[in-house]
């Protein structure tokens, strides 16, 4: 297999002219002459658009094309008022790189990408309104990057990885939100089977699945896909391979099945040429480097460094990769500090992932201060509190919605502090007793005041201590102290 991502980039305005990208506005209202097609009207290229295309495709390890120019799609459709679309045709801004995905066991495979270009969107044709059909082009002129691979999917487990892998990769570069509710992504994948007899070597036409939109779509359309190849060879006598037409077909999720569409020889010959309205784009060797000493870790290095440096178990890493908020969150929070790492996974996996989840938001959106994180795990590292307690705080505090928290006043106010350091709380007797000189006397030789004066030495130690000590253990303290000095 092969794919076709459609990738929806995050500017502000579209890729040709000045119209702000909102999602759910007026119908509409997000248009201009240029993005309505009206004659006259003149594209400029958005150069935001090009340098976010340009870092997706470095990350993807392509080369980058120093000299591009913009074609003319030509078809119609009345969600493309101008009648063609713009785009790149045989100079794609990026190609021949590629993206490792993990595999069963422990390995890694290399998927190539054939090429990466950067072209429009049309606008979106809306059939709810019985007996009409509308047109919204608020979405025309937005930028997307199409990213094509070379056909080195194997399965579809490897092809949901790479998707939800390049998805991670979209959202970490800052070039999309890859969000797939509001449509962000789209996938085309071109399916065919080979079948081995002997030396020779027979592939089944291949299928194009258009417009998946959700991840779980493309790894079931696949599964569903391969499997029909294989049952229209084994059901058909007269099977003969290299007969049937490539076709397109449609993913029915409802019936979780694909249809059939129309065929590949029906292909369009959509004339591209040219557009002599826009000019060329070339890109400087120093540029391009600029860009890549830009990037940022990507999810795959990061995940290993999370393993590597911190001791993570590779599937706590991955959860923690998942979300660039989360995973940044982690990092500010433990700061370097390996000590507290393994107590932060277990705080974000645990109880506070599963509240985000209740509420489908990250962790990292619910409660993103790094200082609070950090003094919580801190407090939980010293035994300041204990883990119950911990859990119970951290969830309190997502449950309101200050953005900073401190949750050692938090422990003090709801009088959840241990300390289980007996060291300090000897401490803390021995200046007691320096301090209350009588009430020792008292508890020492003083027959009317003897059986009171250890509480009250107990209660002095609270006192200084904040309420932190742990009375029990003082109490004990005390009394092998006072014993310790009638035996001396
Ligand atoms: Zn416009």
């Amino acid at each position: 297999m092969g794919l076709e991502i459609h990738v929806q980039l995050a500017t502000r305005t579209k890729l040709f002219c000045g119209c702000a990208l909102e999602f759910g506005a007026e119908p509409n209202s997000r248009t201009c002459p240029v993005c309505l097609g009206l004659p006259g009207a003149l594209p400029v290229m958005n150069r935001a658009a090009y340098e976010a295309s340009v870092r997706f495709a470095l990350a993807m390890n392509c080369k980058i094309a120093a000299f591009t120019k913009w074609d003319r799609k030509s078809y119609y459709y009345p969600d493309l008022p101008k009648n063609y679309q713009i785009s790149q045709y045989d100079l794609p801004l990026g190609y021949e790189g590629f993206c490792d995905i993990d595999v069963e066991g422990g390995e890694s495979k290399r998927i190539r990408i054939r090429r990466a270009h950067l072209e429009e969107d049309a606008g979106k044709n809306l059939h709810d309104v019985p007996g009409c059909s509308l047109v919204d082009l608020n979405r025309t002129g937005t930028p997307l990057l199409e990213i094509v691979t070379e056909p080195d999917i194997a399965s579809a487990q490897e092809a949901f990885d790479f998707c939800t892998g390049l998805q991670k990769l979209a959202v970490y570069l800052g070039v999309s939100e890859a969000s797939m509710q509001k449509g962000h992504m789209r996938f085309e994948p071109n399916i065919n089977v080979e079948i081995t007899r002997g030396s020779d070597v027979y592939r089944t036409p291949i299928s194009e699945v258009k417009n998946l939109n959700s991840f779980r779509a493309v790894r079931d359309a696949i599964e569903y896909e391969t499997q029909r190849q294989v049952q229209d060879w084994l059901s058909d006598e007269n099977y003969v391979f290299g007969k049937a037409a490539n076709e397109n077909r449609g993913w029915n999720a409802d019936k979780q099945m694909t249809e059939y569409q129309r065929s590949k020889e029906a292909a369009h010959d959509y004339r591209y040429f040219p557009d002599p309205d826009l000019m060329p784009v070339t890109t400087s060797a120093d540029w391009v480097e600029k860009v890549r000493g830009e990037l940022p870790e990507s999810p795959t290095v990061r995940r290993d460094r999370l393993v590597s440096e911190f001791g993570l178990s590779p599937g706590d890493a991955d959860l923690i990769v998942a979300d660039r908020g989360d995973a940044d969150l982690f990092d500010a929070a433990i700061d370097g500090d390996k000590t507290l790492a393994k107590r932060m996974t277990s705080l974000m996996l645990g109880a506070a992932k599963k509240s985000a989840n209740d509420r489908d938001l990250t962790v990292s959106a619910v409660l993103s201060n790094a200082a609070s994180w950090r003094q919580l795990v801190r407090m939980l590292e010293d035994g300041v509190v204990n883990a119950s307690a911990g859990e119970r705080l951290l969830l309190e505090a997502m449950e309101g919605d200050a953005a900073e928290v401190d949750f050692e006043q938090m422990a003090k106010d709801r009088n959840l502090i241990q300390v289980q350091d007996v060291g300090q709380m000897s401490a803390w007797v021995e200046q007691v007793f320096k301090d209350n000189a009588g009430a020792v006397q008292d508890a020492l030789s003083n027959p009317k005041k003897a059986k009171a004066a250890p509480g009250f030495l107990t209660g002095k130690v609270m006192q200084i201590s904040g309420g932190k000590a742990d009375p029990k253990i003082v109490g004990q303290l005390i009394a092998a102290k006072i014993k310790e000095m009638q035996a001396g």
